[in-house]
């Protein structure tokens, strides 16, 4: 028994046979000389396989783009252009004519200096796309030898697979019916194929270094995706375990879930709103499934990431109106462009920064840069008669830049209205809290925002001065800290004075002892990653509005986080024991 520790990236616990994805040697190919007057054969020989793939991944386009809808299949449209790359098989032609070789070596030699060229790019879109070349060449390589595609459709048994990388045409092929869950030893949780396994609710985790090499088709497995661990092998009694936590994790989820239909309300009818968070558009059906009351943050950014050039107005118009259709008519308040910190965008070159989380970024970039960020407006504000949007600007530091901010968005309306271009006069616009200094000045914010939402994640780590993606120092990453729940709580108090709306769209939302926490501060909205969202629900309906506000009170009067971390959690299990079962 072996146990590896990586990323979760989907959650549940998945217990089952692996199967072992082709190893990374797949484009080692035997090298074969070939005669003078066998160059036009071996010419004809591959511009086929170019032709057959060709025709492969238009029709995996078409059947992707009908089951998983054209977020999913518009890589395949990336894999075809990868196909009609002119150096690329201009390279091929010559090795097969110069070199005098077959041309499944010629090809295998010319992708894999593509793979290495790509992978040694210090830019994070172009080391992705490595991924994309290799699923493409594999193709072309698989028609070239005649081989047998797609081992992951028509499995006969439920398997878990288990790759180096998996790529998105793998992924998306993939027969549900049997594909139980799956783990590689690269990726990150933002890669096509996490999204794709969240979508397809299946336990999923990536990073986990070894796994590809650790086993072998056929050994048991143990994939826990709440924690991001696989088991190889594992005993009889870590097996009678882990089919006690997947009961017990399909439980709770089903038990859960039938809290869709309810209200987030407490035993004495105090209502909160609970909504969720997204990156991409295709998380919606998780975000109706596990009943959010709208979308409180999408974080647009990830649109502008893994590409190469600035999505167009036109571009950003249809995301934005898809997801204002599709939850309509439930509210989604769109976050602009919160570029810089950990998230960087490819089409812009940036200098490096000292201190990045700290730099030219956000808010801060999008006040320079008024044409990327007029773009944006513009499709929002395009967009918004198509449901309930709202609109926050992330990373608020001063009253000056909420209201340069809006004197610009004023501009677009302006303009727009010359245009007669319809767009919602009456969309809410509100300042993300997340920086110190504007929770500290949320009164006077609060004349120019119709709502705050309060960004823990950052104003975590600018109030304690603990860089959020650093785990030398997690330790004082502290959600408790006295500091925060002041912040917190001056911000709500600012908010209700106002008579604007105050939301959490940090982390912190997601976990019950905290929600029970900013239930009792008098937060109005919690917005989290949709599957958490059942969990907090069920908190808020298991107190009174009265209990929770006498929790917080008295957390406020603690001296460290740490206490206070320890107070909320007791309090959470005496109101509901059944989340810490097991
Ligand atoms: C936050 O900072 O809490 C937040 C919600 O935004 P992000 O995590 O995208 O910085
Ligand atoms: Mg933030």
């Amino acid at each position: 028994m072996e146990t590896l520790h990586g990323i979760p990236v989907s959650p549940g616990v998945a217990i089952g046979k692996a199967l072992v994805l082709r190893s990374e040697d797949f484009f080692t190919i035997p090298k074969t000389e070939i005669k003078g007057e066998e160059i036009p054969k071996e010419i004809v020989r591959f511009e086929e396989s170019l032709t057959k793939t060709r025709s492969e991944l238009y029709a995996v386009r078409k059947k992707i783009a009908q089951d998983l809808g054209h977020e999913h299949s518009d890589i395949f449209s990336a894999h075809l252009l990868i196909l009609e790359d002119r150096t690329l098989i201009e390279d091929v032609l010559s090795r097969i004519k110069e070199d005098r070789v077959s041309a499944p070596y010629a090809f295998s030699l010319v992708i894999q200096r593509y793979f290495h060229a790509f992978a040694q790019i210090n830019d994070e879109y172009l080391k992705e796309r490595v991924s994309d070349i290799k699923d493409v060449g594999k193709r072309v390589l698989q028609n070239l030898r005649g081989e047998q595609k797609d081992p992951l459709t028509n499995l006969e048994e439920e398997v878990i697979v288990i790759g180096h990388d998996l790529s998105p045409s793998e992924t998306a092929m993939m027969d549900r019916d049997h594909v139980i869950a799956f783990a590689t030893d690269i990726g990150g949780p933002t890669s096509h194929t996490a999204i794709m396994a969240r979508s397809m609710e299946i336990p999923a985790v990536v990073g986990l270094d070894r796994v590809s090499k650790a086993v072998s088709s056929g050994d048991l497995l143990i994939i826990d995706g709440n924690r991001g661990v696989a088991i190889i092998n594992p005993d009889t009694l870590t097996v009678d375990r882990f089919t006690r936590e997947e009961k017990r994790f399909v439980e709770l989820i089903t038990e859960l879930d039938k809290l869709k239909f309810l209200a987030a309300e407490t035993l004495d009818g105090h209502k909160l709103q609970l909504m969720a968070n997204i990156e991409f558009p295709d998380e919606i059906p998780s975000v109706i499934a596990h009943g959010a009351e709208g979308i409180g943050l999408y974080r647009t950014e990830y649109f502008y990431m893994n590409r190469s050039d600035l999505p167009s107005e036109e571009e950003q118009f249809k995301a934005y109106r898809h997801v204002a259709e599709q939850l309509a008519p439930k509210p989604v308040v769109i976050r602009t462009l919160d570029l810089g910190g950990d998230k960087f965008l490819s089409s812009l070159d940036l200098p490096r920064e000292m201190n990045p989380f700290m730099g030219w970024r956000a808010i801060r970039f999008c006040l320079t840069r008024v044409d990327i960020f007029k773009t944006q407006l513009r499709a929002i504000l395009r967009a918004s008669i198509f449901g309930d949007l709202k609109l926050m600007y992330p990373m608020v530091s001063n009253l000056s830049e909420l209201k340069q901010a809006n004197q610009i968005l004023e501009e677009v309306r302006g303009e727009m209205r010359r245009e007669n271009a319809p767009f919602d006069e009456k969309m809410e616009v509100g300042a993300m809290i997340e920086i110190p200094s504007a929770a500290l000045t949320s009164d006077i914010l609060a004349r120019e925002a119709d709502f705050f939402s309060i960004g823990t994640n950052d104003l975590i780590q600018y109030s304690l001065a603990v860089d959020r993606v650093n785990e030398k120092i997690a330790y004082l990453y502290e959600p408790t800290h006295p500091a925060i729940l002041k912040l917190i709580h001056y911000t709500i108090t600012n908010g209700k004075k106002a008579k604007i709306w105050v939301s959490v769209c940090g982390e912190m939302g997601g976990d019950p002892a905290m929600a029970l926490l900013l239930l009792g501060l008098g937060i109005d909205q919690l917005s989290m990653s949709s599957f958490a969202l059942p969990k907090v629900k069920k908190t808020i309906r298991s107190v009174t509005l009265k209990q929770a506000k006498a929790i917080a009170a008295r957390a406020l009067e603690f001296d460290t986080g740490e206490e206070i971390k320890r107070f909320a959690e007791t309090k959470l299990k005496s109101v509901l024991p059944e989340l810490f079962e097991g």
